[in-house]
């Protein structure tokens, strides 16, 4: 007989685990409380688009530093797609004016202190400070015990790369400030590449060789939105169920150890339940066998502008900007998305397509048009009316982004050693913010519900 297996969540994790598990044979039925698959995963469609064009409303690329995403995308057929960004570069914006992002570096860490792209951020002195890095013992940011990121980047590399290049893109990617994230969530190796070449910009350096032509992330042809869709339906060719509208309150096991799943429909009993829904949620369902607290969720707002603005045709900030704390602009990030992808600029001829990101604190940020067009005009130093307005969209983002505190990925090990078992979690208040991490904690949850193994004998990558 089959497992029967529910997947509870059909966001990036449910759907990825759900096709894995399907793949190897199990009796697989994926429960999505929404009346749409994919999750953070979504497209949206302002005014002013061509017919059967849509953009990301959510996630819009992918980290390259694994080849996670890329080979899932390879497997469902749509590897020919797989698009690098265009070599503009990206700016951080600071009270005292734009400065370009180093061009080589990850999360705003530097792969050479001494590049001029890196002097010009953070001052000959800030340089300076950060080449001591090469001099410190290795030992230094990589003894065991939770550390964040900010942790790491001070004591290696001195404030002013955390202030001026490390903070800002990370308030970008993860909506909070470096010092509340945990560094082995966030920069998955990089603790272990630390001790292995002795300094933090050659662990920098190792890992971005990986990605392939050299960038640090990629996207895909059409929009990510198109991958749900894909995901679902090899999942019905293998035979599993992706069902919407359905949402689960309630778990509870029999004393066979068979599992008896509460949804708004009725029960569903099965032999295992992964669960792949936001932490907030997971807490809930997950509450009569352990007590989670998952990390903090920032709520996230997406603006999208479609503009006729001729000024922009130079990209004057590049693939976009990154916004310091004290800049003066409420957005905390701006990509100029058809500066940054070449497939979206000959999709929309004549037209301009810029995203701003909103999320630094407790509250759904839901900024007004007025305010996402003045903070389009600072942060892109061009001016932006309403006059250049062909169409917008705002995408609220309540569940937000995940901000795993220092020891996260011991406490995640922890939890799922004591889940009861046939319960498993899966997803990025898990795994950590990003498709990257994500897709790959899917396969391995997979893997362990039908092989029997569990994750938290997984080899730590720091
Ligand atoms: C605005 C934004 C931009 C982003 N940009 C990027 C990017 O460019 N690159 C990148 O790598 N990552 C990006 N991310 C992060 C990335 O999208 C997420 O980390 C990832 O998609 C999370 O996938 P998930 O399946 O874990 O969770 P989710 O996508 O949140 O899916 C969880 C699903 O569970 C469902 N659910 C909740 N409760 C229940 C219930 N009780 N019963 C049934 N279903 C339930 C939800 O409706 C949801 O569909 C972005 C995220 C956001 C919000």
């Amino acid at each position: 007989m089959s497992p029967r297996v529910v997947v509870i969540g059909g966001g990036m994790a449910g759907l990825t685990t759900a096709l894995d598990l399907a793949r190897a044979g199990a009796s697989v039925s994926l429960l999505e409380a929404s009346e749409r698959l994919g999750g953070c995963v979504a497209p949206v469609t302002p005014d002013g688009l061509p017919d059967g064009v849509a953009l990301d409303g959510g996630a819009e690329s992918f980290a390259t530093r694994t080849t996670a995403v890329a080979d899932l995308l390879t497997d469902l057929g749509l590897g020919q797609d797989v698009v690098a960004p265009e070599r503009l570069g990206a700016w951080v914006l600071h009270a005292d004016g734009p400065v370009r992002l180093p061009a080589a570096g990850l999360l705003g860490v530097p792969v050479d202190p001494w590049a001029a792209d890196v002097r010009r951020a953070v001052g000959v002195l800030g340089s300076a400070r950060a080449w001591l890095d090469r001099l410190l013992p290795a030992r230094v940011g990589t003894a065991d015990g939770p550390m964040t990121v900010a942790d790491l980047v001070r004591t290696r590399m001195g404030r002013r790369v955390l202030d001026r290049l490390v903070d800002p893109v990370v308030a970008g990617v993860h909506s909070c400030p470096a010092r509340d994230l945990d560094v082995d969530t966030a920069m998955p190796g990089v603790r272990r590449g630390l001790a292995e070449t002795g300094s933090l910009a050659g662990a920098v350096a190792r890992l971005r060789e990986r990605a392939p032509a050299g960038s640090a992330v990629a996207g895909l042809r059409g929009g990510l939105h198109r991958v749900p869709a894909a995901l679902a339906a090899e999942l019905a060719r293998h035979g599993g169920r992706a069902c919407t509208g359905i949402e689960v309150e309630a778990l509870h096991q029999g004393p066979d150890g068979g599992w008896s799943v509460l949804a708004s429909y009725g029960h569903h009993a099965a032999d295992h339940v992964v669960l792949a829904v936001p932490g907030a949620a997971a807490a809930r369902l997950l509450e009569p066998w352990v007590a989670v607290t998952p990390p903090p969720a920032v709520p996230v707002s997406v603006v999208t502008l479609v503009l006729d603005a001729p000024d922009l045709d130079t990209a004057p900030r590049g693939t976009g900007v990154l916004v310091a704390p004290d800049a003066g602009v409420a957005a905390k990030g701006l990509t100029h998305a058809t500066a940054k992808w070449a497939w979206l600029a000959e999709s929309v001829p004549g037209r301009h397509v810029v995203r701003l990101s909103y999320g630094r604190g407790g509250t759904l940020p839901e900024p007004e048009i007025t305010t996402a067009l003045v903070d389009a005009s600072v942060a892109l130093g061009v001016g932006l009316t309403r006059r250049n307005l062909v169409g917008w969209a705002r995408t609220d983002w309540p569940a937000g982004l995940g901000a795993p505190p220092p020891g996260h990925r011991d406490r995640m090990a922890a939890l799922r050693r004591d889940l009861p078992g046939g319960l498993w979690v899966t997803g990025a208040w898990v795994a950590g913010t990003g498709l990257a991490a994500v897709v790959a904690d899917a396969h391995a949850t997979a893997a362990t519900v039908v092989g029997g193994e569990s994750p938290r004998s997984e080899r730590r990558q720091n």
